[in-house]
């Protein structure tokens, strides 16, 4: 068989059958990395243990033992989710030591499944970023071009599946850092409403903002990977107890009668042409298939990337004060013979430990929590966070699903913004506002641009209506210009 090209579910049938082995199968892709990821650097760790973990598999298949149902299905995962015995750093290097006790309950069940863990992908330093430039490991390569970006801050994750070093990987959304990297390399990546996959064990950013989701190259393989993730965890009291139903491919939009809202202010902003064309005539195609297209309103738009920043660093502020030298981690030396203090161990660890984006935003999640300041900055982010997602509620009285595009522009050229941070922020202008809302959104890749990189559309459902949005993620599927396409060169 031909793995490069085969879905998730014909891997684990294949492996299943014995037609190839798990073993076989994760030395495939072990090779793949070896001779490729030198030019991409999308992952920062790999897993030794990733053969004997396909040999138990195989074993399991031999004694005619239920394997799972992603048996010997290779997975890149993000390296802020905790793996036991497997070096997870967040990409900084206050965690470069760093060896959890246990493992994230999201790999976990990926595990449960059969799914072998091939290692760690790079990511910008705690997930905070729209580029992988900020990781401590260094920047990760868009596979489409070498010098653009991947994006971030699941960069890592992207570009490994995008070059088919993996063929599915985990990321995690804060504020886009699925859906993004997802469209700057081609990719389908799903960020599910927040509550349905556990942050057992992922390594918190911004507590009521993060979520888990797959990031793979096609609608179904996302859906293969969260039938493994999404459901209630009593190790995570945010999780929603929502059964998950398993959903079954239905490619026929007619049936559905879909009524999709087209924000109007999401197109009040400098959208690069490529990018709207490719929306544009998606939408076309799919009004071909019967899906009604309604005007809609978010008014409160221009506000989602400003509240953001205020409520995401302040909850970072707070999730990062645990990084102090003591508990775990990096420990500076003493700039003399020994401390003079446990503030100076402390702020010597802090100042050597974490990169210049996380100081940044510590220092203004700390201001924007601190006394006097509370009211004016986060007491009133919160507040217009209401005002967003109540935007939210009543456009989807007016329709079923939104769809706009997932950025204003493809992939940047790698330097080009990470010297100019609100250049950077103002990238996250059309996926910010769902994480502040805990709604459900995802990427499907449409098409390549003329510079031959790629351009996705996002779309954007109610709480748990993960199955609408991905049923009609199928269809803009079929009628999209991307699949089979891969990048080449590499
Ligand atoms: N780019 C956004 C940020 O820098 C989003 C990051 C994320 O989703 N983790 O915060």
């Amino acid at each position: 068989m031909d793995l490069l090209k085969s879905s998730l579910r014909e891997i684990s049938t294949a492996v299943k059958n014995k037609a190839v082995s798990a073993q076989e199968v994760t030395t495939f892709f072990q090779q793949r990395i070896q001779k490729i990821d030198k030019k991409l650097n999308s992952f920062v760790t790999h897993n030794e243990q990733a053969l004997r973990d396909a040999e138990k598999i195989d074993q399991k298949i031999q004694k005619g033992e239920d394997p799972g149902f992603l048996a010997g299905v290779p997975v890149g995962i993000k390296d802020l989710f905790c793996t036991k015995g497997l070096r997870t750093t967040a990409a900084s290097k206050i965690l470069g030591n760093f060896v959890p006790p246990y493992t994230a309950t999201c790999v976990q069940r990926l595990k449960d499944q059969g799914a072998i863990v091939l290692g760690k992908t790079n990511m910008d330093e705690f997930a905070m970023g729209s580029s992988n430039e900020t990781s401590n490991f260094g920047t990760c390569h868009n596979p489409w071009n070498l010098d653009y970006v991947a994006g971030g801050s699941s960069g890592g994750s992207a570009a490994a599946v995008a070059a088919s070093l993996v063929p599915a990987a985990l990321g995690s959304d804060t504020g886009g850092s699925i859906r993004q990297p997802a469209a700057f390399c081609g990719l389908t990546g799903v960020k599910p409403t927040y509550g349905r996959i556990s942050r057992y064990g992922m390594i918190a950013f911004a507590s009521s903002l993060d979520q888990a989701g797959p990031m793979t190259k096609s609608v179904d393989d996302c859906v293969f990977l969260l039938d493994a993730m999404c459901g209630h965890d009593s190790k995570d009291s945010t999780t929603s107890t929502r059964a998950w139903e398993k959903l079954a491919p239905q490619k026929n939009l007619k049936s559905f009668k879909f009524k999709v809202g087209l924000p109007k202010e999401y197109f009040e902003h400098n959208i690069e042409e490529s990018v709207k064309k490719a929306f544009w005539d998606t939408i076309e195609n799919l009004k071909k298939q019967g899906v009604e297209f309604v005007d809609i309103q978010l008014p409160h738009t221009p506000y989602a990337v400003p509240v953001y920043y205020m409520v995401a660093t302040s909850e970072a502020s707070s999730n990062l004060s645990r990084y102090d030298g003591i508990r775990y981690g990096l420990r500076a030396e003493p700039p003399s013979k020994d401390w003079g203090s446990l503030d100076e161990l402390y702020s010597v660890t802090r100042a050597e430990g974490f990169g210049a984006e996380v100081k940044r935003r510590i220092i203004l999640g700390t201001f924007a929590l601190s006394s006097g300041y509370y009211d004016a900055y986060y007491a009133k982010a919160s507040k217009v966070r209401r005002l967003i997602q109540n935007d939210f509620v009543e456009a989807f009285k007016k329709c079923d699903l939104i769809m706009g595009p997932v950025t204003t522009s493809p992939a940047f050229k790698s330097g080009t913004r990470i010297n100019d941070p609100i250049q950077m922020y103002l990238n996250d202008i059309f996926t910010t506002s769902i994480n502040l809302a805990g709604l459900p959104a995802m990427t499907v890749p449409v098409g390549l641009n003329a510079q031959g990189l790629p351009v996705g559309v996002q779309i954007m459902a109610p709480h748990f209506a993960e199955p609408a949005m991905l049923s009609l993620a199928y269809g803009v599927e079929e009628v999209s210009d991307m699949k089979g396409r891969v990048p080449h060169g590499l």
